[in-house]
C-alpha cells in the first residue's frame, strides 16, 4: 500500500536537515520528499501535523534472549516492543543459550528475524561460549552476517586474547563492543559504590571497575588500530578517558543508556530490583558528566541495553535479583523528556544519537532519509504526555524503573519497509484512500493511552 505522510516536520539526522515536508512512500520505499505533494488515487494519507517524521530509531544494544531464554523475551516479542518504541532496527547481543558464537546461531537469529516486526542484526561473541578462553571463529561469524563482536555481560578479562580479537576484527572492519568491568574490583557488588551504598548497606560496584577496563581497552585499540565501542558508559572517569583518547585519534565510540541519564543511585533506596542493572545507576556527578559528553560528542550514541527478566526472577530481594531492565518501549520518551525537553539536545541531535550514529558504527542501513531507500520511519509526537504502564508492554517482561513515570514524547507510528508496524494515531481503524478521513482528525486528541 502506498502512503503519504503530510504536514510533518521531517528530520534527516544523517544530514541534520529539518524542514516542513511531505513524504510519499511507494512500494515500501521513500519516493519523494517535498512540500505540498498531492495524494494520488489509492494512496493512504497520514496527517502528521505537529509531528516529527524521522528515520526509524536504531538500537545497537538489546538482549532478545532468543535462543534459550524465551520466557523472558523472544525475537517476536522483542521486535514488537522495538517498533512500539519507534525502533526499526536492533542489534542483539550474543549472550543467549547457546551464545551467538557460531555461524549456525547467526543464521538462526537471521531466519527468525525474517518474520519479526523490525530488522535484527546479530552481534556475535568475541570468545567461544563467552567464557574468555578461546576466540570465536571471527571470519566465519563475519561471513554469516554478524555486525559486531561482544562478550557483553562481561569484559574479555584476558588482555592478550582481546588484543588478538581486535586484530582479527579489524580485518573485517567489525567493531569490538566491550562491557567494561573488572570483575576483580566489582565482584559481589549490587549497586554503585558511594554514599548511598553505605547508607543502604549494599555492596558497591566502584566506578574504577569500569574505568580500569576502559583505559586498558583504549590502549589496546590504539595499538591495534581496531574499532572499539564502549557499551553503556556510566562514569565521569570513563567519559574523561574516552574524550582524551578521541583527541589523540583512537578509533573509539561510546554509548549511554537512557536510564543512566535519567536516574541516579539514589533510586536504589526503595530496594526495587527494577533499578538494579550493570553498570549500576551512578552518582549525580556522573550523570552530569555523561550529559556533557553527549553534547560534546564524546558519547556518540544512545542505546537501551534492553535486558528483559521475568517477573518471578526480579521479584526477589535486591541482592539476589538479576541485573538488567527493559528499555525499548520507554527509551524515546525518557530521552525526549530528559534531553530534548530540558534543552540539552535538539531533536535532530537526539535523533542522530538514536539512529544515524549507531547505524554508522555498525555499518548497517538507517538514520537517513533519501529517495530510493527503504521506508523505515518513525512519526513522533514530541508533546505527547503519557504514563509508563508496564502491563501494556509488548515485551514479555515488565522490569522497568519507569513504572508510573509521566514522560513527554512518544513514537506514534512506526513503519518498516513502508508497512505500518505500530500505529497509535489511527487505532480507530479509520483509513481512507486519497484525501483520507484522517485529514479531518485532530491529531493527538484521538488517542486514549
Ligand atoms: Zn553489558
Ligand atoms: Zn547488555
Amino acid at each position: 500500500m502506498d502512503l503519504l505522510i503530510r504536514n510533518g516536520t521531517v528530520i534527516d539526522p544523517s544530514t541534520r536537515v529539518e524542514r516542513r515536508a511531505d513524504i510519499l512512500i511507494i512500494d515500501g520505499k521513500v519516493a519523494v520528499i517535498e512540500e505540498g505533494i498531492a495524494p494520488g488515487s489509492g494512496v493512504d494519507v497520514i496527517d502528521a501535523t505537529g509531528m516529527l517524521v524521522a528515520p526509524g530509531l536504531v538500537d545497537m544494544h538489546v538482549h532478545l534472549r532468543d535462543p534459550g531464554q524465551t520466557h523472558k523475551e523472544d525475537i517476536t516479542s522483542g521486535t514488537l516492543a522495538a517498533v512500539r518504541g519507534g525502533f526499526t532496527a536492533v542489534a542483539c547481543m550474543p549472550n543467549t543459550a547457546p551464545p551467538i558464537d557460531h555461524p549456525t546461531v547467526v543464521e538462526y537469529v537471521k531466519s527468525r528475524a525474517r518474520a519479526a516486526s523490525c530488522r535484527v542484526f546479530p552481534i556475535a561473541a568475541i570468545t567461544k561460549g563467552q567464557v574468555g578462553k578461546e576466540l570465536s571463529p571471527i571470519a566465519a561469524l563475519a561471513g554469516a552476517g554478524a555486525v559486531a563482536l561482544s562478550d557483553d555481560g562481561v569484559s574479555v578479562a584476558d588482555a592478550g586474547l582481546l588484543r588478538r580479537a581486535m586484530s582479527y576484527a579489524s580485518m573485517f572492519d567489525l567493531p569490538i563492543i566491550e562491557h567494561c568491568e573488572d570483575l576483580a574490583i566489582s565482584a559481589g557488588g549490587v549497586m554503585h559504590e558511594g554514599s548511598w551504598s553505605t547508607v543502604l548497606g549494599l555492596r558497591g560496584i566502584p566506578a574504577v571497575s569500569e574505568e580500569a577496563i576502559v583505559a586498558r581497552d583504549l590502549l589496546l585499540a590504539e595499538e591495534t588500530g581496531a574499532r572499539l565501542h564502549v557499551a553503556h558508559v556510566s562514569t565521569a572517569g570513563s567519559v574523561r578517558l574516552i574524550r582524551e583518547a578521541k583527541r589523540r585519534g583512537v578509533r573509539v565510540t561510546a554509548e549511554v543508556t537512557p536510564h543512566h541519564l535519567a536516574l541516579t543511585d539514589e533510586a536504589v533506596q526503595g530496594f526495587d530490583a527494577n533499578v538494579k542493572m550493570n553498570p549500576p545507576l551512578r552518582s549525580a556527578t556522573d550523570v552530569e558528566a555523561m550529559c556533557e559528553a553527549l553534547i560534546d560528542g564524546t558519547i556518540d550514541a544512545i542505546a537501551t541495553d534492553h535486558a528483559p527478566h521475568a517477573p518471578e526472577e526480579k521479584s526477589v530481594e535486591f541482592d539476589a535479583a538479576p541485573f538488567g531492565i527493559v528499555g525499548l518501549e520507554t527509551a524515546l520518551g525518557v530521552a525526549w523528556t530528559v534531553l530534548v525537553h530540558s534543552g540539552l539536545l535538539s531533536p535532530v541531535e537526539a535523533l542522530r544519537k538514536m539512529s544515524a550514529v549507531p547505524a554508522t558504527i555498525l555499518n548497517i542501513p538507517g538514520g537517513g532519509l533519501r529517495p530510493g531507500e527503504s521506508a523505515d520511519l518513525v512519526v513522533i509526537d514530541p508533546e505527547r504526555r503519557w504514563t509508563v504502564d508496564p502491563a501494556s508492554f509488548a515485551s514479555k517482561s515488565r522490569n522497568t524503573p519507569f513504572q508510573g513515570r509521566t514522560l513527554t514524547g512518544k513514537a506514534v507510528i512506526t513503519l518498516v519497509g513502508g508497512v505500518i508496524k505500530h500505529d497509535e494515531l489511527t487505532d480507530d481503524g479509520v483509513r481512507g484512500s486519497g484525501l483520507g478521513v484522517r485529514e479531518t482528525m485532530q491529531v493527538g486528541d484521538t488517542v486514549v493511552e
